[in-house]
């Protein structure tokens, strides 16, 4: 079984045979059939976040059940499913109040099985998989718990984006912030999270959108997922622009969908006094941002953050494939190039240079 495996930070992927052990209870074998190249990726491969290697990585894919382990109830062998980066146990505080994203039922490290062992080995070492999933690989063994069935009319790169981009992106507006019918809203940043959450507020029915970003290919995308303005930031004083935009108070909601000490401190000056500033995009672990805590009291802003969009996995991935299917979520549009495993490297040198809204591994 080919997979792409990270030995060390700053070195390629190296895309090798590793044996693979078949699923224990509560597991199940996913035959991968498209798998996207995101950023959190490539935090790990630049050592941005300092995990044990090697590590297989890959963490927004969709696939087939090839075959469950013992106990699996729900899924079965022939089932298309989208992989799901966080398990949900089912019984702990968070997955009892509806926000498994936090769920804390499985004590193990995240790069191995609940049990904390691994399925991979090559040469008598141990593998890890990211997320407890690592889909750059022509197979997966993983938590049955971390499979979304779906609906078989669904596209393989398209379904693959279920898995990240488009839920962290929609889930920030609708799970998240819960933007309301005609609110202002910016996004920082229009990449495959950034347009998502460009596309959620035009679903929320956001009457104001404004897209940033520094790159104008991103916001003619931008404008094409419901942007009602676009700002490059090369160009444009951003916060000027916002409060020039918004009657000069500012914004009502504002996203990163980077990730950093600039774009965080952005974000809290583009809303107005009660807005509210969400943190979406993954910074480096070790990146700080000096808040104004006077400003925060003073003007009643909030800043939260979110993770995966803080999705439903169950209820809202096949939520989402419906409104693909019936023409509401533009995903198409996302999949600007295609790879083999083999040229996964090529993949991450165009999303580091910004050629591309997602590219695809396709098996
Ligand atoms: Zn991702
Ligand atoms: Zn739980």
């Amino acid at each position: 079984m080919k997979a792409a495996v990270l030995y060390k930070a700053n070195t390629p992927l190296e895309v090798v045979d590793v044996q693979q052990q078949g699923p224990q209870a509560g597991e199940a074998r996913v035959r991968v059939k498209a798998a996207g190249v995101c950023h959190s990726d490539w935090h790990i491969m630049n050592g941005d976040w300092t995990l044990p290697l090697p590590m297989v990585l890959g963490h927004e894919a969709a696939g087939v059940v090839e075959e469950t382990g013992a106990g699996v109830t729900g899924l079965k062998a022939g089932d298309h499913v989208i992989f799901s980066f966080r398990p949900q146990c089912g019984r702990c505080l968070y997955c009892s109040i509806g926000r498994s994203i936090l769920c804390d039922g499985h004590p193990s490290a995240r790069w191995a099985m609940l049990d904390g062992s691994t399925r991979l080995k090559r040469d008598g070492q141990d593998i890890f998989q990211m997320a407890r999933i690592g889909t750059f690989a022509e197979q997966v063994v993983c938590p049955a718990e971390m499979l979304v069935p779906i609906r078989e009319e669904m596209p393989w790169p398209q379904a693959a984006l279920m898995g990240c981009c488009v839920p962290t992106g929609v889930g920030a507006v609708t799970r998240c912030a819960s933007v309301e019918a005609g609110a202002s809203v910016v996004v920082i940043g229009c990449g495959g999270v950034g347009l998502n959450v460009v596309q959620g507020a035009r679903l929320a029915g956001a009457r104001l959108i404004i897209a940033c970003d520094l790159l104008d290919n991103k916001l003619d995308l931008a404008r094409e997922f419901g942007a009602t303005h676009t700002l490059n930031a090369r160009r444009d004083d951003v916060v000027a622009r916002v409060r020039a935009l918004t009657g000069g108070r500012g914004a009502d909601y504002a996203f990163d969908a980077i990730g950093g000490e600039a774009t965080t401190l952005q974000i809290l000056d583009a809303i107005r006094p009660g807005g509210t500033a969400v943190i979406v995009g993954m910074a480096a672990m070790s990146v700080r941002a000096p808040i104004t805590p006077y400003l925060m009291a003073l003007q009643e802003k909030t800043l939260k953050g979110t993770m995966y969009g803080s999705v439903r996995p169950n209820l809202d991935f096949p939520r989402l494939v419906d409104l693909y299917l019936d023409g509401r979520l533009k995903i198409d549009q996302l999949v600007s190039r295609t790879y083999r495993l083999d040229e996964i490297n090529e993949g991450f040198a165009a999303l580091t240079s910004g050629q591309v809204a997602r590219g695809v591994v396709v098996f």
